[in-house]
């Protein structure tokens, strides 16, 4: 453990499980409060803020579904409110949804853009109500959106391309308030959206360069780096942890 986040407060979005649960831990362990929003799974979610707390840090966990523009503003504003300041938000839950381009309907587009473009509009527009210099946005996106090796992905592709976007035009709108904006665009991440030994993992690791899927450790080593104080001239930047599946 060090102490680089001591006394900040960090919001992950999707943090019960995968990456977001080991971007919430690791924050902790590098000495922020955190809290997390999750879905569905509240157990997983307490079991999360569990861990955080017996490291000896402030947790909570909030159920906030991300589709729902409303909660995800009500979940920053209760954490700054309870916790009295707001430093680092992580937005990363995720719609994730694989079909041909005729198969996708209408309503899996509203809500694939909804979660993945909408929710880390929306929070960040809260947060930064909160934030003082040295604020940090982190977006998770996906290195898919600079490289499509596999069709099916044209939905959740062009959300999470919208993430460059928003990452790069925020960082130039909130350089003078010194607040970062960084998008970490993970590969495959042995995570239960993208099992480790699922049945596509043989050809994915074919297409990196190390050979092999992240652990969600990987991913929340760039997020973490990026929040601390080492990150602090980074700003509207993409960090690809991809094995180098994008080279
Ligand atoms: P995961 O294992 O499926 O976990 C998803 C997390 O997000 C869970 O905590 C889940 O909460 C939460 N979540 C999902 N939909 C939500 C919603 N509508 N509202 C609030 N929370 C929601 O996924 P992951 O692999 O960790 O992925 C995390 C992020 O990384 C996503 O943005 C994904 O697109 C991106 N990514 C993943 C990979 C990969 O290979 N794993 C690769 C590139 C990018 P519940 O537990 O309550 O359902």
């Amino acid at each position: 453990m060090n102490n680089a986040l001591d006394g900040k407060v960090a919001l992950v979005t999707g943090g019960s499980r995968g990456i977001g649960a080991a971007v919430a831990l690791r924050l902790a362990e590098e000495g922020a409060d955190v809290a997390l929003t999750f879905q569905r799974s509240q157990q997983r979610a307490e079991g999360v803020v569990d861990q955080i707390k017996t490291a000896g840090r402030r947790a909570v966990a909030v159920r906030a579904d991300s589709a729902d523009p409303a909660a995800v503003v009500d979940a920053v504003d209760q954490v700054a409110g309870e916790w009295g300041r707001f430093d680092i938000l992580v937005n990363n839950a995720g719609a994730f949804l694989l079909n041909p381009l005729e198969e996708l309907s209408l309503d899996e587009f509203e809500q694939t853009v909804a979660v993945n473009v909408r929710a880390p509009f929306v929070a960040t527009q809260a947060a930064v109500r909160h934030m003082s210099a040295g604020g940090r946005i982190i977006n998770i996106g996906s290195n898919v959106a600079e490289r499509a090796v596999f069709p099916g992905f044209s939905l959740y592709a062009m959300s999470k391309t919208a993430l460059i976007g928003l990452t790069k035009a925020l960082g130039r709108e909130l350089g003078g308030r010194a607040i970062t904006v960084n998008l970490v665009n993970p590969g495959a991440t042995d995570t239960e959206l993208n099992p480790a030994d699922g049945p596509n993992a043989e050809t994915i690791n074919g297409f990196t360069a190390l050979g092999h899927y992240a652990d969600p450790a990987d991913v929340a080593a760039a997020v973490a780096f990026l929040a601390g104080p080492d990150g602090r001239y980074i700003t509207g930047a993409t960090i690809n942890v991809d094995g180098g599946f994008t080279i």
